[in-house]
């Protein structure tokens, strides 16, 4: 069967019910790089959640020398083989499929044996540049009869792969290596298999000391990169049962573990993880394909790189995904239950997501990349991170007018106890809240914001604290006002020497009792002795206004006409010099009469001269008052007498 470019780069081959693995031309006849590889990783050959858990396996060798029959036997799979008959197959390519009941791929590379046919070697070196650099083991696949043949096509590209395998692993030189798996085909028998090793390691040799060695690495030796196996296969047509036994026991030495000979070491591995191989495998072709400077280290970093991303990518979608509905809430101002742990567990999650996969992946760009989506995620998360202390400042604030509202309204209250309790309670509040919303692997704090609720905490309290003085300092002197009309009315309206003295005696007993009362409700303000000071000097002098006004009152002009006419009434009397008694009163209430050993402790200041209140009546108004009063007593006096008069005449 000749496999032409145009036919389909994939097909199933089912035979008789026997249904086998699908295989993929990855690399076609025009040097193209199949667009399958990764739906075939994962969709036909289930090896991309595998990890590490994947070997692959390519052979080299001359065309027709049963590579691909063997490939078929050993591994189940479904290569072309040329009939008997059929022209020679010219095809290049490489196709790839996965061993039956194993976790291996397998490549089957064709045309590489272009010296053979006297074509350049373009295609050889370029897939044996591919091979190594994707596979663990390299199946050498030739006749016995080619054996010992140095110049032979086999060891042109041999040397080939050695001079490829330098410019791959160079920078890699450690413990990493490949298999050399050398298949004697058609091994008849008469020469010992370890003559035939012996042969071929010493042509190796040879090869490997022709082989021109870049700087640095001039002693290097074969066994630095290689390991090498060597078994012989009977012949195919001849002895089909011993080539089908032979061939059985060689499957085993690749599906077994345990086989003394197991071909897969771990330090075979390329160390591509099988969800990323296709990217890897593209990204090597294309280096090839571009004829660019080719190292695995790099380009496993190139790898870790894009496939992170990827993976990074797909885990923030996610991640956005679960924390939509945060958004709306906290910007209405809500303060959200379980947010904290909520975000941590998405947010986990993601990352947990991303380490799942990208962990298998160059060390330090999986590092650097990691750092790289938690910082993103913590972004992202900080912006509901911050809406929530905001709330959250609001809602303490809230909590703490309301508290302090509430206990107000009772009548027995210390202010400093309710600013206290309210205050614990708000930044209790707060700080459970916003401890709650600081996630691990973060430096997210919340000092300044606490610090601001404080503030603005105090200049609530310190702005209700001045209100409720104010009100405090009415109600004592209402209280005040209302003990002054009652007691000081009384003597107003008994005039007599001993007024003032009593007056004032009364005003300061009253005073000092409410002076009293205020120190003690100031205590539960936590007032300081220089507010106390203020309060006092303050009420002083209020009090003072108060019973001067209650005095202004008393002698106002109408209030006090009567008080005279009453008094004149009563006595109805004139002096020797015929000034009516009532008079009298006029200098009596005109000076607010101050006992020498009286101190009223009353202060003066710009908008009150305590000696200036003294004066009740000033003399002007004395005169007023007199002139307008002897006027009415006069009158009043005439009329009386013309009534008695008038009663006599009768
Ligand atoms: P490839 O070109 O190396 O992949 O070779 P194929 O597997 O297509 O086989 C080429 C021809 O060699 C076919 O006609 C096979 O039947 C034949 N062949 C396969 N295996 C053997 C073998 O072990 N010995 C011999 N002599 N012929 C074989
Ligand atoms: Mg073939």
């Amino acid at each position: 069967m000749t496999v032409g470019p145009n036919q389909t780069a994939s097909d199933t081959n089912a035979v008789n019910g026997n249904q086998k693995l699908p295989r993929l031309q990855i690399i076609d006849g025009n040097q193209n790089f199949s667009k399958d590889l990764q739906r075939f990783m994962k969709d036909e050959w289930h090896l991309a959640e595998h990890g590490f858990n994947y070997n692959l396996v390519a052979v080299f060798g001359s065309q027709s020398t049963g590579k691909s029959t063997l490939l078929n036997r050993l591994f189940g799979t479904d290569f072309d083989v040329m009939s008997e008959t059929a022209r020679r197959q010219t095809t290049k390519g490489i196709w790839m499929s996965r061993g039956k009941d194993m976790d291996v791929l397998i490549m089957d590379v064709e045309g590489t044996d272009g010296r053979e046919r006297g074509e350049d070697q373009d295609f050889e070196r370029k897939s044996a540049l591919f091979s190594m650099a994707t596979s663990n083991v390299i199946i050498v696949n030739l006749w016995e009869h080619q054996v010992g043949l140095y110049n032979g096509a086999n060891m042109g590209l041999l040397k080939t792969v050695f001079e490829v395998n330098l410019q791959l692993f160079q920078a890699a030189r450690g413990k990493e290596k490949t298999l050399l798996f050398f298949v004697i085909r058609d091994h008849v028998g008469t020469t010992p298999l370890a003559n035939l090793s012996a042969t071929l390691t010493a042509d190796l040799e040879r090869i490997w000391d022709g082989v021109a060695k870049p700087e640095g690495l001039e002693s290097c030796k074969i066994s630095d990169y290689f390991d090498t196996m060597f078994t012989g296969l009977p012949h195919k047509v001849l002895l089909p049962e011993k080539f089908d036994q032979e061939a059985l026991k060689l499957r085993d030495r690749f599906t077994n573990p345990n086989h003394k000979d197991f071909v897969f070491k771990p330090n075979y591995s390329k160390r591509v993880p099988a969800d990323g191989f296709h990217v890897y495998a593209e990204g090597i072709w294309d280096q090839i394909m571009a004829n660019k400077d080719l190292d695995l280290p790099t380009q496993q970093e190139l790898l870790a790189q894009y496939r992170c991303d990827e993976i990074a990518g797909v885990a923030f979608e996610a991640f956005s995904a679960k924390i939509k509905g945060f958004r709306q809430p906290i910007e209405s101002g809500k303060v959200l239950e379980d947010l904290g742990p909520q975000m941590e567990e998405i947010r986990n999650t993601a990352i947990k997501h991303f380490d799942k996969d990208a962990s298998r992946y160059h060390a330090e760009v999986y590092k650097r990349k990691r750092a790289e989506i938690l910082n993103k995620t913590n972004s992202t998360l900080h912006v509901f991170y911050l809406g929530q202390l905001k709330n959250l400042t609001k809602k303490a604030l809230t909590t703490f007018k309301t508290i302090v509202q509430e206990r107000l309204k009772g009548d027995k209250y210390d202010f400093a106890e309710v600013v206290q309790e309210a205050r614990q309670k708000s930044e209790g509040l707060f700080l459970e809240g916003a401890k709650a919303i600081v996630l691990t692997e973060t430096d997210w704090a919340f000092d300044e914001d606490y610090s601001q609720l404080q503030e603005e905490i105090s200049e609530i309290a310190a702005r209700s604290r001045v209100e409720e003085t104010k009100k405090m300092v009415k109600a004592l002197e209402k209280s005040f006002e209302n003990q002054v009309n009652e007691h000081i009315g009384l003597y107003l309206n008994k005039p007599s020497p001993e007024m003032w003295s009593k007056i004032l005696t009364k005003y300061k007993s009253i005073r000092d009792g409410i002076e009293d009362q205020l120190l003690k409700k100031a205590k539960s303000f936590n007032s300081t002795e220089e507010e106390n000071a203020q309060t006092i000097h303050n009420f002083r002098k209020r009090s003072w206004q108060m019973l001067r006004k209650k005095i202004d009152d008393e002698v106002a002009d109408n209030v006090f006409l009567l008080k005279l006419r009453e008094r004149f009434e009563e006595k109805f009397r004139y002096d020797d010099a015929g000034v009516p008694k009532a008079l009298q009163l006029i200098p009596l209430f005109a000076q607010v009469e101050l006992p020498s050993d009286m101190d009223l402790g009353v202060p003066s200041d710009e908008e009150m001269n305590f000696e200036e209140t003294l004066v009740v009546i000033s003399e002007t108004r004395q005169h007023d008052l007199t002139t307008r009063f002897k006027r009415e007593s006069d009158a009043f006096y005439l009329e009386a007498k013309r009534s008695v008069v008038a009663t006599q005449a009768r």
